[in-house]
């Protein structure tokens, strides 16, 4: 059985102060969580110090830390960029690969995601890998394809037992942020055919790779997501800045 992920990727918000904030108030309602994975993703300048809260709150291991990016080389000359190493010294457990916001404003291509990842994974992180087709595609019926196509270059040159430990975050661009979420028969449809797209080169990970949909996800409709068969979990954003609202969010992946 697949263990859900539900991950809160904080984009350009929080400061040191309002993340610590965060962490102690989310902090008592973790116990409910043990059965789910939890990560969160602030910006950069704040990783630590939630790595650091969450360790003081005897929850170090049990929420995650993710980055919300990183680069593929170890170190250089590389001016604003971020290793994979400096993630992980810096308490990360996670990292976010991909997003559509990056591939859209920053110049992510397929070949620097499959870059990313296949450092990630050297690097003992969990990368979440966005893979979602933009709503011109989705009206010309290329979802399917596209999403298949980013998958497959995501993940290419992996070992299967690599691939298992990859986390796919299924996000329909026109649903981050907008308010307009997919119907939950949507998300599944979408996330079965990533996981019959990767059962096709990676056979034994196809049943224990999670896959997360996301894209306005809300404490009203995240249990309807997450009890779809092929969706393992939910990446949010904007309702993930609240710990009420992300904890609220997190029990839509509880199995009852
Ligand atoms: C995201 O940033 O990955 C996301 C899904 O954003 P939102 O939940 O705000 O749509």
């Amino acid at each position: 059985m697949r263990k859900p992920i539900v991950a809160a990727n904080w984009k350009m918000y929080k400061t040191i102060g309002e993340a610590e904030t965060f962490v102690r108030e989310f902090a008592p309602l973790a116990a409910e969580f043990r059965d789910v994975e939890l990560v969160i993703c602030p910006p950069f300048t704040a990783l630590a110090a939630v790595a650091q809260g969450l360790s003081k709150a005897g929850l170090k291991g049990v929420i995650g830390v993710g980055g919300q990016n990183l680069y593929y080389e170890a170190q250089g000359a590389f001016t604003g960029e971020v290793a994979p190493g400096m993630l992980t010294d810096a308490g990360a457990t996670h990292v976010i690969i991909g997003h559509s916001e990056r591939r859209g404003y920053f110049g992510e291509t397929d070949e620097s995601v499959r870059q990313k990842v296949g450092a990630a994974l050297t690097a003992g992180l969990t990368p979440i890998v966005c893979v979602g087709e933009k709503l011109e595609e989705r009206e010309r019926a290329e979802t399917m394809d596209l999403v298949a196509r980013q998958t497959r270059a995501a993940l290419d040159g992996l070992t299967a037992a690599q691939v298992a430990r990859v986390v796919i975050a299924y996000e329909p661009i026109w649903a981050i942020g907008t308010g307009k979420a997919a119907t939950a028969a949507d998300a599944q449809e979408v996330c079965r055919h990533i996981r019959e797209t990767v059962r096709s080169f990676a056979q034994s990970a196809a049943d224990s790779l999670r896959i997360q949909y996301g894209g306005s996800v809300k404490p009203a409709n995240a249990a309807e997501f997450m009890q779809q068969p092929d969706v393992d979990g939910a990446l949010v954003g904007g309702a993930s800045l609240e710990p009420a609202s992300f904890a609220a969010i997190a029990r839509g992946a509880l199995r009852t």
